[in-house]
């Protein structure tokens, strides 16, 4: 039901000040009776749920999955500048061989979508500062064969764990087969930890949990051990390491993409593949569950030590 792209005669899509070439071009193609996704639809959509992306991946170090010939071509994950890089992207100098390229605004989003970016992944640090810990990422990971359901009341346990430690978890969907449980933690010169701290916490509570229930979860990386398991993935919190950003479209197919969520809508029912490039319009007229992300950041510190 959405408009058709503002294409000229000339074949010229502008948006958010950026020009999109080959606007027709089809990244998610057409699949279950549902139509294909272009690039000016990419591009639309960064630019239409921009103010829901930016708090999450603004001045962040973020690697961008890119599919110039759309889902099903070739994919590659880019992390620095390369030749023709927007000059709209921020270059963040992380003592590496070379900078990290990261968004900064609308223009920004948009320009990824032009060059076929079809997923964000940041760093989880503070904006701006690539060595202070902003955030706690749980990714839950179902073994095969497992249902949504095991993940939801996975999720929930998280939940309930982190909530004992004192902190406040919110969960998003990933677009794919899972949920992640992110905490948001203080910044300040007297609260923040080190990326070695934030990796140990993960890693800490990770381990309790499946100590509690070893029948239902592990937190062994190698996916024999996963056996009709949860796998506690805990390594998204040290330097460097990323997970996909709330809202972030998946250059899966089905379009879907990661979605913030209230703990309320995590429960028996909860359809992953609800909240997709085919459904945001709907999904940007509700409140933001995230909303309250960023105040609700509690020290690491004290939880720490509680575990
Ligand atoms: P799913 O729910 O299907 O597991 P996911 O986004 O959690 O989706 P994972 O494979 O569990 O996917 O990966 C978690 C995160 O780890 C990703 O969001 C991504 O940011 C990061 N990641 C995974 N693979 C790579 C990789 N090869 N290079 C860099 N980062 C990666
Ligand atoms: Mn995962
Ligand atoms: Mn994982």
């Amino acid at each position: 039901g959405e408009p058709a792209p503002l294409a000229s005669a000339r074949g010229k899509v502008v948006v958010a000040g950026v020009t999109i070439s080959n606007p027709d071009k089809i990244l998610w193609p057409a699949r279950d009776g549902h139509p294909a996704i272009t690039k000016a639809e990419l591009a639309r959509y960064y630019e239409a749920a921009a103010d829901r992306i930016l708090p999450h991946v603004a001045d962040r170090p973020t690697s961008i999955i890119r599919a110039p010939e759309g889902v099903g071509g070739e994919t590659f994950f880019q992390r620095h500048a390369m030749p023709g890089s927007n000059p709209r992207l921020k270059l963040i100098d992380v003592h590496e061989r070379k900078p990290y390229v990261a968004v900064v605004d609308v223009g920004g989003l948009v320009a990824i979508g032009q060059s076929g970016g079809l997923e964000l992944h940041p760093w989880g640090c503070a904006p701006g500062e690539p060595e202070i810990p902003d955030q706690v990422t749980f990714d839950l990971d179902p073994d095969e064969g497992l249902d949504f359901e095991d993940v939801i009341s996975a999720a929930r346990v998280v939940r309930k764990k982190l909530e004992a430690l004192g902190l406040h978890p919110f969960v998003k969907t990933t677009g794919g087969k899972g949920l992640h449980v992110v905490v948001p933690i203080k910044t300040d010169a007297r609260s923040r930890v080190t990326w070695d701290q934030n990796k140990a916490f993960a890693k800490g509570v990770s381990e309790a949990i499946r100590a509690e229930a070893p029948d239902r979860f592990t937190t062994t990386l190698a996916k024999k051990a996963r056996g009709g398991k949860i796998f506690l993935d805990y390594l998204r919190n040290g330097r460097m390491a990323t997970a996909v950003a709330p809202w972030s479209p998946r250059a899966r197919p089905g379009a879907g993409i990661a979605f913030p969520l209230a703990w309320t809508q995590v429960k028996a029912g909860l359809d992953p593949t609800a909240f997709s490039l085919r459904t945001y319009p709907a999904l940007l007229k509700k409140p933001d569950p995230w909303k309250d992300f960023r105040v609700s950041a509690v020290s690491l510190k004290g939880a720490l030590k509680k575990l």
